[in-house]
């Protein structure tokens, strides 16, 4: 009887979960989701590189004029990047959706503007 009456509420409630992709909770905040690189502030010092656990970050090219590529696939998210980097170059947003389909699109690069 416990049971029928539990499921009897049950049917009346909204559903517990969202119908995702199409309905989508709002990003919660100071969650830690996309990490974004600001790379005119960025040394190159590749200290962020160092301390990743996951290897998820890769700098292409030496230095002050390197670029920095962020491997979403590999992230773990745990913000240990964006408190390494002494320049403070590194945030993390709340943007937690960030699957795709395209292995192409799971990697970001965040290029140095040209100097002219
Ligand atoms: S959030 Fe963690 S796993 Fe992701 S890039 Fe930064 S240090 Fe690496
Ligand atoms: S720790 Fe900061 S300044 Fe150093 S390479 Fe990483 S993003 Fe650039």
């Amino acid at each position: 009887m416990a049971m029928q009456n539990e499921l009897v509420k049950s049917l009346a409630k909204k559903p517990a979960t969202l119908l995702y992709p199409f309905e989508k909770y709002d990003s919660i905040p100071g969650s830690r989701g996309k990490v974004v690189i600001d790379i005119t502030k960025c040394i190159g010092c590749g200290l962020c590189i160092r301390d990743c656990p996951a290897f998820a970050l890769e700098m292409v090219g030496k230095g002050p004029t390197c670029d920095m590529k962020w491997y979403i696939t590999r992230c773990v998210f745990c913000g240990q990047c964006v408190e390494t980097c002494p320049r403070s170059a590194i945030i993390q947003e709340t943007t937690y959706d960030l699957a795709g389909a395209e292995k192409a699109a799971l990697v970001i690069e965040y290029k140095r503007p040209k100097s002219s």
